[in-house]
């Protein structure tokens, strides 16, 4: 079996599928000390500087491994930017049969449930919403994976979007009567199912408090994890894991203190 570094050669499949590839040594001895960390299930840590290549150094031998490897983006662009153009090249170019599936958190797909809920709402007057209403019963009929991506008219962000998706709150569950056509439970499902997934550090960090408090679980079991840029990890994860304090709490303790 050829080395990782191979594929990524001058005369690996990577050359010979991709327009304007040039082999570079350092994506290549990336992607052999990747392999070799992922056969001794060890920990390997690499800043790559632009141009490395750093996404194809890490897909070969994550393609390769035979291994189910969960692979966490910085942001959610990124992640399917990897799971929509890279990894299809990469597997391609490999051919081998790695299935692949991209997870996100629940907020980023459609609830069936609640867009029948937010349409029937006599409170929702706004023409604004009605009209974007419309539009996304439309999406619903045909979207396979319900990533609210897939609207680019109604940004992240817009008003819309949590009257039409779920939180854990307010998810019903096994209750729901379109629980087995879900696009959350469904797009689990197929996380769980598959070889390669692609997640991003926050689905990554509230899988781990989840699991933590022994509230379930988001993620499947993998048997090894690539973060990338995980110069942001930190940053996410104090979100998660750190405690803030405000001006305003620290003068009201100070003033508190004061007049002690
Ligand atoms: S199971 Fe939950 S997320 Fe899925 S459609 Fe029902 S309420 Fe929405």
């Amino acid at each position: 079996m050829l080395l990782p570094s191979e594929y990524l050669g001058r005369q690996g499949p990577l050359a010979q599928r991709v327009t304007d590839f040039a082999p570079r040594k350092q994506q290549m001895e990336m992607a052999d000390a990747i392999a070799h960390a992922l056969e001794r299930e060890t920990t390997f840590v690499a800043e790559a500087g632009t141009g490395t290549g750093k996404t194809f150094a890490y897909l070969v031998p994550a393609l390769l491994s035979g291994r189910k490897v969960l692979i966490s983006t910085g942001t959610k662009n990124l992640q399917d930017q990897l799971f929509h153009k890279d990894l299809p090249v990469v597997r391609e170019a490999l051919d081998i049969p790695v299935t692949a599936a991209l997870l996100k958190g629940r907020s980023n797909y459609l609830c069936k449930h609640r867009l029948t809920l937010a349409e029937q709402d006599a409170h929702i007057e706004s023409k604004i919403h009605i009209r974007k209403l419309r539009q996304i019963r439309n999406w619903a009929i045909k979207t396979k994976a319900g990533d609210t991506t897939e609207i680019p008219e109604i940004p992240e962000g817009d008003s819309i979007w949590p009257l039409v998706t779920s939180t854990s709150e307010n998810c019903l569950g096994a209750e729901c009567s379109d629980y087995n056509d879900c696009h959350v439970v469904n797009a689990r499902r197929l996380a769980q199912a598959s070889d390669v997934v692609v997640i991003n550090h926050y689905l990554l960090l509230s899988d781990m408090v989840i699991r933590e408090n022994g509230f379930g679980e988001l993620l499947p079991i993998a048997d090894a994890f690539v973060i990338d840029e995980a110069h942001q990890l930190p940053d996410v994860a104090s979100n998660f894991f750190g405690i803030s304090v405000s001006g305003y709490q620290l003068n009201e303790l100070v003033t508190d203190i004061a007049g002690a």
